[in-house]
């Protein structure tokens, strides 16, 4: 993506937006949103060469600015969700690594998360590991951490608003589950039209502006691998697809 400078009220960048700390007062350094791991170790690299000053100009991959310790603390549950999307589109906890050599390896790395998902709800273990079609039954608490942390960021990021509050809902389900209907709500509900301008100087307003980086509402970060969109027309709500198959959305009821 091309960096858009953020020129919105400087005031409400005082705080850690998921925790509430005064930045001031705290240690505190850059959250990527989306979840790094997300996108590809192409894109990866081209972000970490940007921060560096030596990357192309459309090397820049969002960030804010949040305290350590918050950052520090969603790691694990980063980790729990992209080994889930791997196990999931593999179609398997143990994929072959010739076919699917990114997900063997990250699955491989994370035997502890592996031997987590092979638990059913009931706490039952799946006795069977090649039973078809394949099923997991992720933990949803450790999912919802994920999406309500890059949901802030991203609404953070776009319009300048640090959302504090706990969310007044979060649902995340397979784009392909969803009806026609929904999947066109779901597709179309983004920016909050016209009349409804987001503040003066925020990163969405220049991108409305220019008409640089905008899909449908929808910001692209990396094509068949995260995209986002931030409703404001009434409260908030962030929508996200990761990696094409997994559809989030996020509401701050006004
Ligand atoms: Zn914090």
């Amino acid at each position: 993506m091309f960096y858009v400078e953020d020129y919105s009220d400087e005031r409400l960048k005082s705080w850690c937006i998921h925790c509430g700390a005064a930045i001031a007062n705290v240690n505190a350094n850059r959250d990527h949103v989306p979840t790094k791991s997300f996108l590809s170790k192409r894109l990866r690299e081209a972000g970490a060469a940007y921060d560096r000053g030596r990357g192309l100009p459309d090397g820049y991959l969002p960030q804010v600015l949040v305290c350590k310790a918050c950052n520090a603390g969603f790691s694990r549950d980063e980790t729990y969700v992209l080994c889930v999307l791997h196990a999931v589109l593999a179609g398997s906890l143990y994929p072959d690594p010739d076919t699917h050599p990114e997900a063997a390896n990250v699955l491989r790395s994370n035997r502890d998360i592996v031997r987590s998902l092979k638990a059913r709800p009931d706490g039952q273990m799946f006795l069977f590991d090649g039973l078809q079609p394949f099923t997991l039954y992720p933990d949803p608490d450790r999912v919802s951490k994920v999406v309500v942390k890059n949901a802030r960021g991203h609404a953070y990021h776009e319009i300048g608003e640090p959302l504090l509050e706990e969310p007044s809902s979060i649902s995340f389900q397979p784009l392909q589950s969803m009806s026609d209907d929904e999947r066109a709500t779901f597709e179309n509900g983004g920016g909050g039209g016209l009349d409804l301008w987001p503040e003066v100087g925020s990163r969405m307003m220049v991108r409305i502006l220019e008409g640089v980086g905008m899909a449908g509402g929808w910001v692209e970060v990396e094509r068949g691998h995260y995209r986002y969109a931030v409703d404001w027309s009434a409260g908030i709500s962030v929508r996200t697809v990761i990696w094409d198959y997994l559809a989030t959305e996020t509401r701050w009821d006004p």
